[in-house]
């Protein structure tokens, strides 16, 4: 096999959307259910939204011809019109009627005049003079989606917004992609669990916290096999158990090139190493791959490495084969160094920042040692700072990228 190329991020993040078929099961669940969830089919409306002329404001309905722009005008009220009480009153030439915001617009009313352009004396209406312009504040059926349109496509991730919306339009129940299956376990002798003793050389396995905890915020379905020992059987035998259960597989450690780092044989004996090489800092090395119907990430052990590799690459895979769609690449925007930031070209880093709020804009922090095993950098952190490949390093001042932690899983 010739000697693989080290990939850059954006190739290694298309390679891997390539080849990742979004489930094709779906199943029904309730409104509230699908919070969090990817509709699997798309949602007609069905019926004009909003389904009649209504107000916006409470005032007045009236015609627009009958009021002056440089006088004041007096209408004579004929009624009400309540939100959700349909009203017979009507507003005939120099009549008008009360409204309050959500009640159907009255038959012959073509505008909203609101409480505070108005004073009431005896049953008479005082307009003030104003230019106004019919259709002011009156929501038109229709307006916002017509009866038959697309409301929400197949592929959304539904939000607070998506459920209110679904909401709106009457749905007790809708169409959802059924959960992805997301097997997960660490490798390592000197892992322990927690409530187990320490003994010298040893640490805590916390890598399978750190998977379940992104996974579970993507909604996807966790299952935690456990942690392997350093050897050949041990992790062919975990391996085995997790390509039959899952659509996505993820280990943490044993990727590399170290002499008990069985990850890359066990995936190339029972599957496929599609490749491991990609130009980043931290995350290497990285290995992708196939094994039976399942992606498999072979992250590495070390726990920022961990999260940079499942941010970065993770993240987007899983939200295709969930069957999300538009644009999965992690949201980032520009900032300010607030101090300087070693890099050397080569590699795209992500190192920890806190980001905060400077002069209108915003400016960013490095958040101190950026070594691949301190997990606490990225808990002082609030966001990446994305350094691009070919960047050297960053004065104070200069614009950098950042990826916020809040909203990625
Ligand atoms: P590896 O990729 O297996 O060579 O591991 C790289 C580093 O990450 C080593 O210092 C490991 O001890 C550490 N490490 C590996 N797995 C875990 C884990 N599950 N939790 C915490 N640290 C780990
Ligand atoms: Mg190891």
């Amino acid at each position: 096999m010739p000697e693989e190329k080290w990939k850059s991020v954006a190739e290694a993040r298309e390679f891997i959307l390539a080849r990742t078929v979004p489930v094709s099961g779906a199943e029904n669940a309730t409104l509230r259910g699908a919070l969090g969830r990817v509709l699997a089919e798309d949602v007609a409306a069905p019926f004009d939204v909003p389904g009649f002329d209504n107000s916006a404001m409470d005032g007045y309905a009236c015609r627009a011809a009958d009021l002056s722009d440089s006088a004041e005008t007096v209408l004579r009220e004929t009624g009400c019109a309540l939100a959700g009480a349909p009203s017979a009153a009507d507003a005939g030439e120099n009549q008008c009627v009360r409204i309050t915001t959500g009640a159907p617009v009255p038959k012959s009313a073509d505008i909203i005049v609101p409480l505070e352009e108005t004073r009431a004396e005896n049953g008479d209406i005082f307009i003030a003079a104003a230019r106004r312009k019919k259709g002011a504040h009156i929501r038109a059926a229709g307006e916002d989606l017509r009866r038959g349109e697309t409301a929400l496509a197949a592929g959304t991730l539904c939000g607070p917004a998506e459920i209110g919306m679904l909401g709106s339009l009457g749905m007790a129940s809708v169409k959802i992609k059924r959960k992805v299956r997301a097997a997960f376990f660490s490798t390592g002798d000197e892992l322990k669990q927690q409530g187990e003793e320490l003994r010298p050389g040893e640490i805590y396995d916390s890598n399978r916290h750190t998977l379940f905890s992104m996974l579970a915020r993507m909604n996807m379905e966790t299952l935690d096999l456990g942690a392997a020992a350093d050897s050949p059987e041990s992790v062919a035998e975990i391996m085995d158990a997790a390509a039959e259960n899952a659509d996505v597989v993820f280990a943490a450690g044993g990727a590399s090139v170290g002499e008990a780092d069985f990850i890359r044989p066990a995936l190339a004996s029972r599957g496929e190493v599609l490749f491991w090489k990609v130009a980043m800092r931290p995350g290497r090395p990285l290995a992708y791959g196939k094994l039976g119907e399942a992606d498999f990430f072979g992250l590495p052990g070390n726990p920022v490495s961990v999260m940079v590799c499942f941010y970065q690459f993770a993240r987007a895979a899983l939200w295709k084969r969930a069957g999300r769609c538009g644009d999965l690449t992690p949201p980032s925007f520009s900032a300010a160094a607030a101090a300087p930031f070693k890099k050397s070209p080569g590699r795209t880093e992500y190192q920890r920042g806190i980001l905060r709020p400077a002069n209108g804009g915003w400016e960013v922090f490095p958040t101190g040692d950026q070594g691949s095993g301190i997990l606490s950098s990225m808990a002082r952190a609030n966001c990446f700072v994305v350094l691009e490949e070919g960047r050297g390093a960053v004065s104070a001042g200069e614009t950098v990228s950042v990826q916020l932690f809040e909203g990625l899983v």
